[in-house]
Formats: structure tokens, sequence, C-alpha cells
């Protein structure tokens, strides 16, 4: 290892060389600094500075680029149990978590205390009702059950959507405020051995997290659409359509349980409402139940909101040949805590593949395009500086940019998991097969595909694909691992969201137990989760070589074949989607012509899909052309034929990553324009998970047949449009 690899004719494979370089002592280093402290967003600007340095020091030009979104930080919090006749106090919840001996960073004074990022402030007083995971059919099952949640305060547990979601059905279902808390069966002991003993959530741990509405638009809540520039028009808060207007604290279930035993015996026994709400205090002897409880809760939440600086740190590396094309690797960079998991793995990941890059071009090396790497602030309350930099460079991004490749949290478990355009789908394969995957004869690719396998969702999948049992039953003897569409909760948002970039996010997850408490530490993590800093070393390796592959190939490796083929299965969920929406409908006449609608809309978007998949192939038959008569470096025959293939070239890499553009649309989503992509976006009530043809599956659920054909108009010509770029020459 180390070793650098020079062919005769002095060239280097950049590939084979980088393979070699990432270090897991170097990557230790990286780590400790980053995750030294707590970094919150608007105080973090001693760690950008040192970003840009490092990467200065790696030959990488450098700058800092500022926004000044809204921000809140925390004052006052209190949740208080008070009995109303007596007025007497049953119990004050603690808010804080316990220190750790052992762990430094358990007391780290400049860990921020719990609370909501984009909170709302509040002195709310109510009874209190328990609604499970805070979903849509939460909230529904409540109603079913004849409870209301009309002036009370809402307890609900963290998992399965973004906690800004919950907070806003709550708040739409007529709630005063909302509780969230972590239960134990969802990332505490039901799971394993809780911290400093495992890695799992112990009973005092608390998860902060932004409570925007990501999914109506992220970034600075104040300048929706375009940058937070110093001097840019604000608008008023009161105006922001992603923040929501009832306060909302997060607790530990040691905090939560006294408030579940004050339900106990009140309303419903919470089984009877649902199958899944129990949680796991039950073996401590708490009873789940939906109150409304007798006694009353205070909530007090006091932020102070304020316009902050803060500092992406944007480096570039000058790509030699076709410069203007770039693409763009990102990780943020603040953390609620000392943030070892999310996102400092992410963050050492990010410099020592800025020093990998660095020492490739000691040896002569450049990428053909450009590679900018990106330190974003401000993730946290909502993917700032993420969105800001893209408003604020959206025509450039929109020309330019080839793709973006996030890792926020690079290792917080074993699982490779990733979220992508489908025209990542064949690259990530090749390059997940060229990484060892740690401790094992394998490679990332193979423990990826073990681990796909494992989940239901791979058959899922192969469901979606094929109506026959025994092409699903095919499918699933040559499987490849899985990939979700891309929904939000991380910086790739604006990219794919809104500028129609390929975006791909990837990392090492499974192991959430600290995710945004004081116990995401280093200690945590080195001891739980990667000791040798392998698995750091395999994601650098994986992250760099889609970035050098994307950035160096002559022909860009994203695949309009790809994205055309899992088009079908999208097409096939919107149908599930339809079909149950239909089976929800109680008008027979209504449900029957949008039945009848929609199957013949869906019949569309079928030929479209069709269409676009033809002329996808078409751009393969000239790739193989390409190769066959000019050689793909365009090296082979006279001058006059090596202008010819650099022409055929860039038209075919210029529709490679056009194609992702073609599917937005500058109107967006109703009632979300922010969000432009048209295939695929964040879940209205969901946040992180994706829905595919939002416009359509939205229209459905809302029993808008018109709409519903409005938009599978649009939407089809959409594809009929993409597939004709597809075959411009
Ligand atoms: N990734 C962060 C979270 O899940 C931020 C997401 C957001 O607010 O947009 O809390
Ligand atoms: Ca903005
Ligand atoms: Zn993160
Ligand atoms: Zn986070």
């Amino acid at each position: 290892p180390g070793k650098v690899d020079i062919p005769g004719d002095g060239r280097i494979d950049p590939t084979r060389v980088f393979l070699n370089i990432p270090s897991t002592d170097q990557l230790r280093e990286n780590l400790l600094y980053y995750s030294s402290g707590a970094h919150v967003a608007g105080i973090n600007s001693t760690q950008a500075a040192y970003t840009r340095d490092y990467f200065e020091q790696q030959g990488i030009e450098s700058k800092i680029v500022e926004y000044f979104p809204w921000l809140n930080y925390p004052v006052d919090q209190r949740v208080t149990l008070f009995n109303e006749t007596t007025q007497g106090i049953v119990f004050e919840a603690g808010l804080k978590e316990d220190v750790v001996p052992g762990d430094p960073l358990s007391e780290d004074p400049n860990n921020l205390p719990a609370f909501h990022g984009y909170s709302t402030d509040g002195n709310v007083t109510g009874q209190l009702v328990y609604a499970n995971y805070g979903r849509l059919e939460d909230f529904k099952a409540l109603k079913d059950a004849g409870i209301s949640v009309v002036d009370k305060i809402v307890l609900v547990r963290y998992g399965y959507i973004f906690r800004g979601v919950k907070v806003q059905i709550a708040e739409l279902n007529g709630a005063k405020g909302v509780l969230i808390y972590s239960d134990p069966a969802d990332d505490g002991y039901s799971k394993g051995k809780v911290y400093p003993t495992g890695p799992w959530r112990p009973e005092s741990s608390i998860q902060r997290g932004s409570v925007m509405r990501l999914q109506v638009y992220p970034g600075d809540p104040l300048t929706p659409g375009y940058a937070a520039t110093k001097d840019a028009p604000r608008i008023d808060p009161k105006d922001a359509k992603n923040l929501n207007h009832i306060p909302s604290l997060p607790l530990s279930y040691r905090d939560a349980e006294p408030l579940l035993c004050a339900l106990q015996g009140h309303g419903r026994n919470a089984s009877e409402v649902g199958s899944a709400w129990i949680g796991g205090l039950t073996s401590k002897g708490v009873e789940y139940w939906t109150g409304p409880s007798k006694l009353r809760v205070n909530l007090l939440n006091k932020v102070g909101y304020k316009t902050r600086a803060i500092q992406n740190v944007i480096g570039r590396i000058k790509g030699s040949e076709d410069s203007e094309h770039t693409v763009i690797v990102g990780n943020h960079r603040d953390a609620w805590c000392a943030g070892a998991s999310d996102p400092s793995s992410g963050s050492a990941a990010l410099l020592e593949l800025a020093r990998a890059l660095g020492e490739l071009m000691k040896l002569g090396w450049r990428p053909r395009r450009t590679i900018i790497l990106a330190s974003w602030d401000a993730e946290e309350y909502g993917l700032v500086g993420s969105t800001e930099w893209v408003e604020d460079n959206i025509d450039w991004v929109r020309t330019n940019a080839v793709a973006y490749i996030n890792v926020d949290s690079a290792v917080g478990g074993g699982d490779f998991k990733t979220e992508a355009s489908p025209a990542f789908e064949q690259l990530l394969y090749d390059v997940t097969k060229q990484v060892p995957y740690p401790h094992s004869n394998g490679s990332v690719y193979d423990a990826w595909l073990q681990q796909s396998l494992a989940s239901a969702e791979l058959a899922n999948q192969a469901a979606d694909d094929y109506t026959d049992m025994a092409d699903v039953a095919d499918a699933l003897k040559s499987p490849t691992p899985l990939i979700r569409p891309l929904g939000s909760g991380s910086d790739y948002t604006a990219f794919m969201a809104h500028a129609g970039v390929s975006s791909l996010s990837m990392g090492f997850s499974g192991r959430s137990g600290a995710y945004h408490s004081n116990y995401d530490s280093p200690k945590r993590l080195t001891t739980f989760i990667d000791p040798d800093m392998q698995l750091h070393q395999a994601m650098v390796r994986v992250w760099g070589l889609v970035a050098i592959k994307l950035a160096d190939d002559p022909v860009i490796r994203l695949s309009p074949v790809n994205y055309a083929k899992t088009l079908r299965r999208y097409i096939r969920q919107l149908e599930a989607h339809v079909a149950a929406q239909l089976n929800n409908t109680s008008s027979g006449k209504q449900a029957q012509n949008g039945a009848v609608a929609a199957a013949s809309k869906v019949h569309h978007l079928r030929a479209a899909q069709r269409q676009l998949l033809s002329s996808a192939r078409a751009i393969e038959r000239e790739k193989a052309h390409l190769r066959a008569v000019y050689g793909e470096d365009c090296q082979m025959g006279s001058r006059r034929r090596h202008t010819s293939c650099i022409k055929l070239r860039s038209s075919i890499n210029d529709r490679a990553f056009g194609l992702e553009r073609h599917f937005t649309e500058p109107e967006g989503i109703p009632s979300r324009e922010w969000f432009k992509h048209v295939l695929v976006a964040p879940g209205r009530w969901e946040g992180y998970g994706a829905q595919v043809f939002p416009a359509l599956a939205e229209a459905a659920e809302d029993g808008d047949w018109k709409r519903f054909q409005l938009y599978s108009k649009r939407t089809v010509e959409t594809l009929y449009e993409a597939a004709w770029f597809l075959r411009e020459v």
C-alpha cells in the first residue's frame, strides 16, 4: 500500500493509484478534529477555516462562502405535568442528558440543550394525547377511535417520518404543542445494549433536530427560492410556509415515561387503536394508552431567532479539458453536538478525499472535468448551506453540474445504504465491486447485496418490477442491491429536486442509537462502530472512485438506460398507489371515473417510458460506435477524425448528464413549487421518504382526478421531451 503505479507512457491510472491512498490513521485524526466539540451552525467558523486551509494545503483552491439565514438557538425549555385542581407539580422533565464517565464529550459545556431547530416560541398547556409515530395514519386511527387532539399536547415517538412533518400533522389536526420522544423500541434497549455499554440509546438521551417543513421547501425560511445573501430581501416569518406554528420539544424515554404513565387508564388502550402502537417501555411496566390525560402538561419553548452568518467551504480542482463541466462532492460540517457519526465521519472522509486528490495532482494528474468539494454549514437546521448555495448559483449549476455526490454520516453502522438517481445504478455497482468490505473476503458490493437481501425491500422491489410471480422469482435469482429513490433529509435535495442534477447519497449506517445526541461522540464511534477506521476508509474509496470516474472518464458514466428501466418500476409504484387510493374512495361513481381516468393516463406514461428507453438505447449504440471507431479517448485516426470524435463524445456526455434536468418543470409540484423534479420528491407527509410522480400521487390522494389528468398529461409530455432530447445529435 502507498506505492504509486505509473505505467510506461507516464500516464497514471488515477483509480488504481487512488485506492491505495486513503489512510485509517489520517481518517482518525480528521474525525477527532471535527468531533472534538459541539459545532452547531452559526458558531463553527473555526472549523470552516480549518477545512479551507486543509484543502489549500492539498493544492485545491478554496474559499469560504457565507450566507445569512434566520436561525434559532434554545433559551428556555420546560415540560411539566401538573394537577390542575391542586396546581401541584407531578413531574418536571429533566431535558438533560447524563454525563457518561469516560466520555468527556458527554459533558462538553458547549453541547446544545435539547430543543428543535426552527421550532416556534410557545407556552402552552393542555391535556396529553399519545399519537404513536405521529403519521397521518396514526392521527386517523385516533380519530376513528373517537379521540380528539384538538387543543391537546400530543406525545409522539421518533421514527418513520421526518420530525417536522410530525409537528405539521399535529398542528393540522388542531394540537397545541408536540413532544417527540425516543422510544426504546426504536433505537434504545430493545435493540441492544445502551451506551456506554453498547451503541444504543440510553434512557436520558435526547434526539435534537430540525422541525422545519422541509418537504415544502428547505433552506432559509425567509428567502424561499433565492439566496440568503446579506442584502437579499426577507419575507415576514409569518409568511414562511416551511415553518410550523405550534411549539415542540424532544424528550428522552426517561422523561417520557411519567407522561405515558399519566395517560394510563384514560381514553383507549393503544393496542386497540393500532397493532403497532406499543413501544418498548412495557418492559418497565408502562402501559400505552391514548389519553387524553386527566393531568395537564405545560410545554414551554423559548428560542432566540436571529439572522446569523453560516460558512460553506468550496474547494475547486479545475478540469484539464472539459473544465466548465463539474462534478460536486459534498458533506455537511455542522452538528448538534460533537456529531462524530453525523456528520464528522463524513467530514473526515471529505478531508481524506481532498488529500488523496491532492496526492494524485502531485503526480501530475488533473481530472478531465472540474471537481468541487463542498463542506456545507447549517444542514441540521434544514439543508440551509447547500440550498442557499444552489439557489445562489442556480443558472451555473443547471448548465454545468454533471452530478452531485453526497456523504452525510459516512459511518454510523456497517450497512451500506444509498439513495440515488437511477442514472447511477451501474456505476455504483461497478465501483462498490472494486472496494473491499472491511473484515471480509468480499467487496462492499457483496456486503451491500447481502444486506439488501436481508431486508424485505428488495423482494418488494422485484414485485414492483414484474407482474408475473415467475418473473419475480427470476429477478430474485440474480438480484442487485437496493438503491432507493432520493426523498429528502440531506444536502442532495437542492441539487436533485430543485436544480435537476443527478444526485447520489450514501454511507454506512445501521446503529442510530446516538443520533443527534450528546453521545454521538468519537469514543462511542470508535468503540462500537468502527474501531480500526476501515469503514471510513472504504467510504472514502467508494466516494472517490465515483467522483474520479465521473470527472475523468472520457464518456460520462451516468446511464439513461438505467434511468428508463427504473422508471418502469416507478410507474408500477404509482399505479399501486392510485389503486390503493381508489380502494379508499367511498363514493362509487367518483371512484369509477377516477379509475378510468387513471388507467388511461398510466397507459400513456408507459408508452412514454418505452420511448425514453428506446432513445436511451440509441445512446448506447452511439457509445459503441464511438468506442469502435475512435476509441473513447478519441486517440484513433487522423486529426479530422479526432475533431468529429470529440464532437460526438461531448454530445453523448451532454445528453447523459442533461437528462435529469429534463425531468424538472419550472412550475414545480402543486403547493410546493420549490420542488421542480416531476419524477421524485420527498413525500408530502413523510419528509425523508421519497414519493415517485409526486404531483400525480398527491392528486390521487386528494381524489382530484382533474388535477391528476392535467399533471399526467404534463408528465407524459416531459418524458417525451426527455426522450427527444436524448436523440438530438
Ligand atoms: N438531516 C437533518 C435531519 O434529519 C436535517 C434535515 C432537514 O432539516 O432538512 O434532521
Ligand atoms: Ca433561500
Ligand atoms: Zn447529517
Ligand atoms: Zn443530522
